[in-house]
């Protein structure tokens, strides 16, 4: 599989069907060429040793209009074809398969995207079916912080998922599904930005929200103890399927949930 994606940093990402080995082209600030760089990935998924990209720091580029900057950096996300089959291994339905491809789907389906108070409070982002639109917590509304403008895109990512199902049904999986999107594109961004991701940012959308789940979803634990309760303790209340999220992979993640609800219902 060969990805070209054109950032201002990374060109071009290759995957050999093969051995799944990859490499990355990249340019180099020094040289102001693009350089092939093949990052080394360990036999087993559960190690899988995220690559290391020897760049200069960069950002994402900041018009000041934070909505159109945040899309922006939707349109450039791509989810590496190794952290796919890993979601997959722990159940997910992976619904997209890269930024272009929800952006595109934003564009024609006519979603609006903007920013607006939550239903619920401490929400970062939620899919307003009846509206057909994608709202942001207003409170982002003037972020000039390339992080939070980043998370935002990763947010909306998430919304995506929701929006793709047409309907205003959610369940315990489907949330599962969703946040594996943002976690998706919070690992691309990982990547794309490494000094960038260096910085701290007491932002809830990055700490309570995008690179939490990326800890979680990564966690060495086989059974993803912490990301298990959370996702209890954040929508133990919904159903445990809904329309395109059905349980179908038996995933120790997935029946760790199913039984500690069994527990405390
Ligand atoms: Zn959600």
């Amino acid at each position: 599989m060969i990805i070209t994606h054109l950032n201002n940093n990374i060109k071009k990402i290759m995957f050999d069907k093969q051995d799944d080995s990859c490499s990355i082209t990249f340019k180099s600030n020094v040289t102001n060429t693009f350089q092939v760089f093949s990052p080394f990935y360990s036999q087993s998924i559960k190690n899988y040793v995220y690559p290391q990209i020897n760049t200069t720091p960069q950002a994402p580029i900041l018009t000041g209009n934070t909505l159109n900057d945040a899309m922006n950096e939707l349109q450039n996300i791509v989810f590496y074809p190794q952290d796919i089959k890993y979601m997959q291994s722990l159940g997910v339905n992976v619904r997209f398969n890269n930024g272009k491809e929800i952006a595109e789907f934003i564009k024609n389906n006519k979603i609006k995207v903007e920013f607006d108070k939550m239903d619920c409070e401490g929400a970062h982002a939620q899919w307003d079916k009846e509206n057909n639109r994608i709202t942001i917590n207003e409170k982002y509304r003037n972020t000039k912080n390339p992080l939070e403008i980043v998370a935002i895109s990763e947010a909306i990512c998430h919304e995506g998922g929701h929006a793709k199902d047409a309907d205003d049904i959610s369940s315990i999986k489907e949330e599962f599904d969703c946040l594996a999107l943002n976690t998706l594109a919070n690992r691309y961004h990982r990547l794309a930005y490494p000094e960038l991701f260096k910085q701290n940012s007491d932002a809830a959308i990055l700490k309570d929200g995008v690179n939490l789940y990326t800890e979680l979803f990564f966690d060495d634990d086989s059974i993803k103890e912490r990301l298990a309760n959370r996702v209890i303790e954040k929508y133990g209340d919904l159903p445990l399927e809904s329309p395109n999220h059905a349980i179908t992979v038996n995933s120790p993640v997935l029946n760790n949930i199913m039984s500690k609800l069994k527990r405390t219902n």
